[in-house]
C-alpha cells in the first residue's frame, strides 16, 4: 500500500502544545505516515531539527534518505522552544578558555558561529518564511560577580579572537534595552537570532519534502534490527531497510531500545513556558524595543522575548517528572511580575511544556552506536543553533568523515553514574540553585 495522508485532527499522535508557535504559525500539510517496506541509503529518526539538518546534507551530497517521524514536523523541542540562537554556550568564554585550553575554546568559538551561520544559510537558501533575524541577544547579570564575568569574555573574545562585536551594556542601559530595572549589568551580541521555531520546522520539512526527502508523520521507530550489512527500522504501518540510521530524538526517547540506552547519558529536564497576551499599547513600547532575545545567568535560568501577536515569551524550568504541573507556570509568572513589575497582572494567553536533555558537561554530543548508528543529542536548552550544527555534521559523520566537534563529539560521553538516582539528586540540586540564586552567589 503507499503512504497515506493523514489528517493533523484525526490524529492526537500530531498535535502540538498549544503554544504562541502553533497560535502564530502557518499551516502546512500533513504528512504520510509510513505504510509499506522502503529501502534507502539512510534513515533518521525524528524531524526536529537535528534529523533535518542531516537530512539536507544527505540530499545535498544525493545520499538517498527517509525521515521516520512519531508525531509530526517539530513536534519536539524544535516547535515550542525560544527560538534562541544565541552565540555563546552554557558556559562563559573565560571557563572554556581555562577548563579546555585556549584551541578549543577557539574552535568552540568556530562551531557556534557556524551553527547560526547554518541556521541562516537553510533559511535563505531554502527560503524559509520563518521569521529569521539577527535580532541581537542579551545575556543579563543580576549581581557583580556575574557581570565580571560577562566583561571577562568581552576581554577574552577580544585577545583571543578578535572579535570586538559584543559589547556591555550598564544597569542603565538595560533598562532602556529591556523595561526591566533588576539586571546589574549584561552583555550584547547583535549577531545571534530569532527565530519562529515551529515555522522553521515545518517549512524546513516541507522544503525538503519539495526536493524529493521522504518524511513520514505518527511513524515511530519501534525497533532496529541488524540484517548483514543493512539495518531494518520497524514503524506501527511499515519498514525502512537503510545502510545507516542517524538517532535524533534528543530528549524524546520513546520506546526504541537505542534511544533509552542513549537517554542514560543525558539528564532530561522538563522546561515550562508561558506567553502573554499583546502587551497594551501604553506598555509595550518600553519592554524589548530593538526585539532582542533575553537570557539571564542564574543558575535556574530565564529567558524572554517578544512574541509574532506583540505579546511577551517567559520560559525557565519546569518539573522533573516531565509532567505540566502548574505550580511551574505559576512560578514562571511570578518571575515574570519581578522582572517587570509593570507586567505583573498581564493575561497569560499559552502555557506549555517541553523536554530538554541536559549533559554534564553543558555540551550536546554526537557519535556512532558501532558502525550503522550514529547520534546526536544533549543541547539542554542551547538547542536552536547547535542542532543544526550537530545534524549537519552527525550526516558528514555517517558518511565516514571525521568527527570533529571538540568537546561535543562522543569522547567521555558515558552513561551518567548513578543516573537511576538522577529524580531527587535533580531536586536536590535544583533547591541548592534557587538558594544561590536567590541570595546572588
Ligand atoms: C520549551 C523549550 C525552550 C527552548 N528554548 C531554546 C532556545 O530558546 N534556544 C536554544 O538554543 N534552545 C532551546 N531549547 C532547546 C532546543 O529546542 C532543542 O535543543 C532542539 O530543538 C533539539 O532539536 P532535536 O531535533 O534534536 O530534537 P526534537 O526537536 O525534540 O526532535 C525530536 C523528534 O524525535 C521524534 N521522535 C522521538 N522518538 C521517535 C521515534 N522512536 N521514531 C520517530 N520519531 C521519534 C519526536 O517526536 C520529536 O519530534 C528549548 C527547548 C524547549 C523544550
Amino acid at each position: 500500500m503507499a503512504a497515506m495522508r493523514v489528517s493533523e485532527s484525526d490524529n492526537p499522535a500530531f498535535q502540538h502544545p498549544q503554544s504562541v508557535w502553533t497560535a502564530t504559525g502557518t499551516e502546512v500539510p500533513a504528512l504520510p505516515t509510513l505504510q509499506r517496506r522502503v529501502q534507502t541509503d539512510a534513515v533518521i529518526i525524528g524531524a526536529g531539527f537535528t534529523g533535518l539538518n542531516a537530512a539536507w546534507e544527505l540530499s545535498q551530497r544525493g545520499v538517498s534518505c527517509v525521515v521516520l517521524e512519531a508525531s509530526d514536523l517539530g513536534w519536539g523541542a524544535s516547535g515550542r522552544n525560544g527560538g534562541m540562537a544565541v552565540l555563546r554556550y552554557k558556559k562563559p568564554w573565560s571557563t572554556l578558555s581555562s577548563s579546555l585550553g585556549e584551541e578549543k575554546a577557539r574552535r568552540l568559538y568556530k562551531l557556534i558561529h557556524e551553527a547560526v551561520d547554518t541556521l541562516e544559510e537553510n533559511v535563505q537558501t531554502l527560503q524559509l518564511e520563518c521569521g529569521f533575524q539577527r535580532c541581537g541577544h542579551i545575556t543579563a547579570a543580576t549581581n557583580a560577580k556575574a557581570t565580571q564575568t560577562l566583561q571577562k569574555d568581552i576581554e577574552w573574545l577580544s585577545s583571543s579572537v578578535q572579535d570586538n562585536s559584543p559589547r556591555m551594556l550598564s544597569a542603565d542601559e538595560m533598562r532602556e534595552h529591556t523595561g526591566s530595572s533588576i539586571y546589574t549589568g549584561s552583555y550584547l551580541d547583535k549577531r545571534s537570532a530569532g527565530v519562529h521555531p515551529l515555522d522553521y520546522s515545518r517549512q524546513f520539512g516541507q522544503a525538503l519534502l519539495a526536493k524529493g526527502v521522504e518524511i513520514y508523520g505518527g511513524s515511530a521507530a519501534t525497533s532496529l534490527t541488524s540484517e548483514g550489512d543493512w539495518i531494518r527500522v520497524d514503524t506501527p504501518g511499515g519498514s525502512v531497510q537503510a545502510r545507516k540510521v542517524l538517532i535524533c530524538n534528543n530528549a524524546y526517547p520513546g520506546t526504541l531500545e537505542q534511544s533509552n540506552a542513549l537517554i542514560r547519558r543525558v539528564l532530561p529536564m522538563t522546561v515550562a513556558v508561558i506567553a502573554t497576551a499583546p502587551l497594551p499599547d501604553d506598555l509595550s513600547p518600553a519592554i524589548l524595543p530593538n526585539g532582542e532575545l533575553v537570557t539571564d545567568m542564574r543558575n535556574l535560568v530565564n529567558y524572554y522575548r517578544r512574541t509574532p501577536d506583540g505579546g511577551l515569551l517567559f520560559g525557565g524550568r519546569g518539573s522533573f517528572t516531565g509532567t505540566d504541573s502548574p505550580k511551574f507556570f505559576n512560578l514562571l509568572h511570578s518571575q515574570l511580575g519581578e522582572t517587570f513589575p509593570q507586567l505583573r497582572d498581564i493575561e497569560i494567553r499559552h502555557h506549555w511544556t517541553g523536554h530538554i536533555a541536559m549533559t554534564l558537561d553543558h555540551f550536546p554530543h554526537m557519535g556512532a552506536l558501532g558502525n550503522k548508528v550514529f547520534y546526536a543529542l544533549g543541547y539542554g536548552g542551547r538547542g536552536v543553533a547547535l542542532s543544526n550544527l550537530l545534524g549537519k555534521h552527525l550526516a558528514r559523520l555517517a558518511l565516514g568523515e571525521k568527527n570533529e566537534m571538540v568537546t561535543m563529539s562522543d569522547d567521555h560521553f558515558e552513561p551518567i553514574p548513578l543516573r537511576g538516582l538522577h529524580l531527587p539528586i535533580m531536586q536536590t540540586a535544583a533547591f541548592y540553585y534557587r538558594f544561590r540564586d536567590k541570595f546572588g552567589i
